[in-house]
């Protein structure tokens, strides 16, 4: 096996391996969608990983739509945004966290991208006069992007990676899919055949019980991915039995059923040998770890998740995610209530109402998740109000930093109807509580891509601050996707109130800054916020450093304006907001902090823990256990 692994051209480890071409494991899915094709993907790359292989991916979604910034969560589940401000599938903020990489937009390929970069070389005339086709022309075009992209370094080494998973989205048959398999007629060729391993995931259904799992729906499968040329050198089947029991195992079946591999027919002629990369000992010791942690915990922590798309659990995978990484680091079994924002309405039925209320009262702490649109906005709005009188520890991402905002404008500094633009076009100026960023504006760029998105900086104004020990650091990089930030002109009035503002940002993405390339006012945000006060001290230090910060207009080119980034309420146990996502960069072993410090708060133990009292169990696995990379 270690043979025909060297052979191959499996080396872990080395340069040598450089000039050969990135392999790929394209991951396909039999049946239906939904069998955890994106499970077995990422896993086989933290298997690979742990064998000392440098891991990329790449998902493929077949459909029309350029990207998914588009999207209605509630038809496709979350939205995730990478560095580079890509707004691409869920699936891989899974690789991103289990692989810990991280990838760029074009590490999403979607047929409307694809057909985007064929029509526009045609356009320019790039075919030759040529009529162009699905074939070679389509199926090219997405084999090079295929073979360009995998090559790209994507964990931090600056190395091109070894190994590029390549998921399939949607079920083989599917029409959308076909041009796909085209593009990989190229490994069949004797020079390339080493270069695609072939991974086929379907599903055993046992409707009834009897002992025999039912196998025609996965040889069907099979005979469609044979049919496009694709023999499977490994087999990942679900097991459905009748109460939809859901085993996720390998190619062994469950007792009782038929060996698929009977049928698959090509384990042992596979051009690679999968076995051999997984089969030496990994280094799994910190999964191992963490899954130990996750079923150590006894107490419970609930937190109510208060938000518009409630009804589809995966519109806030990434939150759902991070909450459970931060429980895990705070050694409480975690419990999310979702509750529709809209039951906590004037006019919702009152029965509704009532057990949202009694819900939310029932946990230890609240988050609002980011959202668009202004339905059951007062909700969320009322939700604050709750959390910052009962002294009920609060954490509000993007739209829950905004309407923290206007609860506190309305009903602390008595601005009676504040509200955002987005909300309430028709408002009176002086009530627009968060308002249009001019630079990122719908109207000058177009719905489609008139976001700030992507990895920008944020620089702590005050070292006394939870979220700024909690993060550990003067500043810090996190992931944005929004159109309006709270008024610079209001910010002064409720920092002052009570509601500090203790962190702006920069409007450039972190890929862009370097130091000596910085713009204007991103220079001068850093220099302020290290400056010394001038004479002032403590919190009328911070506000004064608000003030200057706040008066920077922004012409949006050279001297583009200062972002309000973070809120910290004064004299409440935890209350704190953030433009960012910083859910989309938790990890299982590093918890976003400002997630952590959440879970902290309503679990009692946040005070303990700033003061050095309460080291996470990773900490301890840090300063004690092995060191791993
Ligand atoms: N709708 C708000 C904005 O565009 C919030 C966005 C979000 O929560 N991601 O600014």
């Amino acid at each position: 096996m270690v043979s025909s692994k060297v052979q191959n051209g499996w080396v872990a480890g080395g340069d040598a391996e450089d000039e050969q071409p990135v392999k790929l494991i394209l991951v396909t899915g039999g049946v239906i969608s939904g069998v955890g094709k994106g499970i077995i993907s990422s896993s086989l790359g933290v298997l690979l990983k742990a064998n000392g292989y440098r891991v990329s991916a790449i998902k493929i979604d077949p459909y029309l739509n350029i990207d998914a910034g588009t999207f209605s969560p509630f038809e496709h589940g979350e939205v995730f945004v990478l560095d580079d401000g890509g707004e691409v599938d869920l699936d891989l903020g899974n690789y991103e966290r289990f692989l810990k990489v991280s990838l760029s937009r074009d590490n999403n390929i979607t047929s409307g991208k694809i057909w985007q970069q064929v029509i526009q070389r045609e356009r320019n005339g790039d075919y030759g006069g040529k009529t162009v086709q699905m074939i070679p022309h389509v199926s090219g075009a997405i084999t090079e992007w295929i073979q360009r992209v995998a090559a790209i370094p994507v964990d931090g080494s600056g190395k091109r990676p070894q190994v590029c998973i390549v998921e399939l989205g949607g079920t083989i048959g599917d029409i959308e899919g076909m041009v796909y398999y085209r593009a990989f007629d190229i490994f069949k060729r004797p020079t390339h055949r080493d270069q695609l391993m072939s991974v086929h995931v379907s599903l055993l259904l046992d409707p009834k019980s009897t002992g025999e799992a039912k196998t025609k729906p996965l040889q069907n499968s099979l005979k469609q991915l044979r049919a496009e040329g694709l023999n499977p050198d490994l087999l990942v089947t679900g097991y459905w039995g009748p109460r939809r029991l859901q085993h996720l195992q390998g190619s062994s079946p469950p007792p009782g059923a038929e060996r698929p591999r009977g049928y698959c027919g090509q384990a042992e002629a596979a051009p690679m040998d999968p076995s051999a990369a997984l089969h030496s000992t990994p280094n799994m010791f910190q999964w191992t770890q963490l899954s130990e942690l996750c079923d150590t915990p006894t107490a419970v922590c609930k937190i109510a998740l208060v938000g518009k798309y409630v009804r589809i659990e995966d519109a806030y995978a990434s939150v759902n995610k991070a909450l459970k990484h931060a429980a895990i680091h705070a050694n409480r079994k975690l419990r999310i209530e979702f509750v529709s924002s809209e039951d906590l309405e004037d006019g919702a039925d009152p029965k509704a109402q009532a057990k949202a209320w009694e819900t939310i009262k029932s946990c230890n702490g609240i988050l609002v998740p980011g959202g668009f649109g202004d339905r059951g906005i007062e909700g969320m709005i009322r939700v604050c109000q709750y959390a910052r009188e009962n002294k009920v520890p609060y954490l509000g991402i993007c739209l829950g930093m905004q309407c923290a905002s206007i609860e506190y404008a309305r009903n602390v500094c008595g601005i009676e109807d504040a509200n955002s633009i987005e909300f309430d076009k028709n408002l009176d100026p002086v009530k627009h509580i968060v308002i249009d960023m001019p630079e990122h504006s719908a109207a000058t760029h177009g719905l489609g891509a008139s976001m700030r998105l992507g990895r920008r900086m944020t620089v702590f104004l005050t070292d006394e601050s939870k979220l700024r020990r909690l993060y550990g650091k003067g500043a810090v990089e996190e992931r944005h996707r929004h159109r309006y930030e709270v008024n610079p002109k209001i910010v002064p009035v409720l920092s002052r109130a009570g509601l500090l503002f203790i962190g702006m940002g920069v409007d450039e993405t972190t890929t862009m800054i370097e130091a000596d390339r910085r713009t204007e006012s991103s220079a001068a945000l850093v220099k302020m916020a290290n400056s010394a006060d001038n004479g002032f001290a403590g919190e009328e230090a911070l506000l004064a450093k608000i003030d200057r910060l706040c008066e920077r207009g922004g012409d949006g080119v050279t001297k583009t304006a200062v972002r309000m980034e973070m809120i910290e309420m004064k004299d409440h146990p935890y209350f704190v907001g953030v433009q960012y996502h910083p859910e989309y960069l938790s990890h299982p072993h590093t918890p976003s902090p400002p997630f952590l410090g959440l879970l902290f708060a309503a679990s009692g133990q946040l005070e303990a823990h700033l003061h050095g009292k309460n080291p996470t169990p990773m900490d301890l696995l840090a300063e004690h256990g092995p060191h791993l990379a």
